[in-house]
């Protein structure tokens, strides 16, 4: 039973990681979040999609940040989605 769930784990690589054009799209901004200091921040996708193009894939994005609070470069980047920004919908 477990060699069967195994092989279908490994799908995961056909799924697309969001592009920041997809994120203009949505006006949604990006997630920033060091893992040094914990300092985190939200960024528009336009100025990145200049320097980048449109089809960067976001989960990549921290590679070229560096953190404002303590300048480390081991930034994680992710979309800016409303439901993980403190406006989770609470049950009951
Ligand atoms: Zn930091």
């Amino acid at each position: 039973m477990g060699a069967f769930k195994e092989k279908h784990l490994k799908k995961s690589d056909q799924i697309k990681p969001v592009t920041l054009a997809q994120l203009d799209e949505q006006s949604l901004y990006i997630f920033c979040w060091c893992n040094r200091c914990g300092h985190n921040a939200e960024l528009p996708p336009a100025p990145l999609i200049d320097r980048l193009g449109p089809l960067f894939p976001v989960p990549e994005l921290g590679v070229h940040m560096r953190c404002s609070h303590c300048s480390t470069q081991d930034v994680a980047t992710r979309p800016a989605w409303p439901a993980y920004g403190g406006q989770i919908a609470r049950h009951g």
